[in-house]
């Protein structure tokens, strides 16, 4: 008999998730990771309350750097708009605390987390999933692919198309000393966010506490082009006092994923399933991933317990994650308003961002996910 039931691989929000939930449900699961943790994961670090809450997490008990914010700005065409909530609208997490904390937890509840063990192949079927490792072969009845954008049982088995739309991505993140964060507080606390002259992107200010996130990323772009977009954020940052010539900053590093925009990525097939961005399942325009990856490992461990149980096979887990997340392509509205002309599609951004409730409902609510999803 395997000494596992379920082998996850990749051990960030959504391999963590699932493990979590699985030993929480009397199962075995092992997490192996390539990264020894604490990690460095590129990345803003804003969460939302339903991916805290699809965690179990209180965020007044939290022990770990966790910002509340009741406001944030949008910034598009010179004009700023500012749009203020009376309870946390989201919240600002370092990514090497949170992921480190989660894995920790899952391991506390009784998951076989091992990091610093890369999977170099993988294979899965009706006799169950064969890993194979720098330090061995792992085997299980059930396999997880939750190992990011470079997972490697979705690039073995989710039949990833060429044309997926990548999301590249510059992010500086400093934590600053208790003068800079006292001189930086006092130029205010609330994120803004940057829209691209070409709707490809966005540029974004996070300050977290003692912390600061400064990033860029768009759609379609050259790393050249990320590199001009990423100097002119810095630029006008600086033009407008937020960023002081002299602040010494972490420097900049970049990263990749696809966003739910066109990533129809094969969600899961015999004893095996994707998770987070494995999966492709950041939201399309904002790369909001983190609770996309927290809901689809909870939902995730839901399904491989019904399979170890029951026999009930992951489909009804992929279909869960289309009526979520949609499926991974354009429909008929998505494709035209692709082929807008760009005067016009920034016209309807002017309306939309100018609009109090449309921002609160269209952009954060949906683009952001912070409208709370039925669980
Ligand atoms: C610059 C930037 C900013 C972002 N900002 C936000 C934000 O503010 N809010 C938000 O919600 N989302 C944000 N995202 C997206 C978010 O980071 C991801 O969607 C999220 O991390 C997905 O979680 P995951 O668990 O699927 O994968 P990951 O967090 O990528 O975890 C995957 C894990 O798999 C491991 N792994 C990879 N390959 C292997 C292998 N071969 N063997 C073993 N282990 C392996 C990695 O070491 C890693 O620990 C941002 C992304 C970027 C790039």
């Amino acid at each position: 008999m395997p000494a596992h039931d379920v082998i996850v691989v990749g051990g960030g929000p959504g391999g963590s998730t699932a493990a979590w939930r699985l030993a929480a449900a009397g199962l075995r699961p092992l997490v192996l990771d390539a990264a020894v943790f604490p990690r460095v994961k590129l990345c803003a670090g804003w969460v939302t309350p339903q991916a805290l809450a699809d965690l179990e997490i209180d965020p007044e008990k939290y022990p770990l750097t966790i910002q509340p914010f009741s406001a944030c700005a949008l910034a598009f065409e010179g004009a700023r708009h500012e749009t203020r909530w009376e309870r946390p609208a989201s919240y600002g997490i370092i990514r090497r605390e949170f992921d480190h904390y989660l894995l920790e937890r899952a391991a506390a509840a009784g998951a076989d987390v091992r990091w610093g063990i890369r999977v170099t192949g993988v294979a899965a079927g009706p006799a169950g999933a064969r890993v194979e490792t720098e330090r061995g072969v792992f085997e299980a009845p059930v396999l997880m692919g939750a190992g990011g954008h470079r997972c490697p049982v979705a690039r073995a088995l989710g039949e990833i198309s060429e044309h997926e739309e990548v999301v590249v991505a510059q992010e500086s993140e400093t934590r600053l000393t208790p003068e800079w964060h006292q001189r930086l507080a006092a130029l205010g606390t609330v994120p803004e966010l940057y829209v691209e002259p070409d709707l490809r992107g966005y540029g974004w200010f996070f300050p977290k506490q003692d912390v600061i996130n400064i990033g860029i990323g768009c759609t379609g772009g050259s790393n050249g082009s990320l590199l001009r977009r990423r100097d002119a954020l810095v630029s006008a940052l600086g033009a407008s006092g937020r960023l002081p010539a002299d602040l010494p900053l972490e420097p900049f590093k970049g990263h990749a994923y696809v966003v739910r925009r066109r990533a129809p990525r094969r969600l899961a097939g015999e004893g095996f399933c994707l998770v987070g961005d494995a999966a492709g399942l950041a939201r399309d325009l904002s790369g909001e991933g983190i609770g996309p990856a927290i809901r689809s490992g909870r939902l995730a461990a839901e399904a491989a317990a019904g399979l170890l149980r029951r026999g009930a096979g992951l489909d009804g887990y992929a279909r869960e994650i289309v009526r979520l997340y949609g499926p991974g392509e354009p429909g008929w509205v998505g494709q035209r308003l692709a082929r807008l002309p760009e005067a016009i599609a920034r016209a309807a951004v002017r309306l939309i961002l100018g609009s109090g409730m449309m921002r609160r409902r269209l952009v954060f609510g949906t683009v952001f996910g912070m409208r709370e999803e039925a669980p």
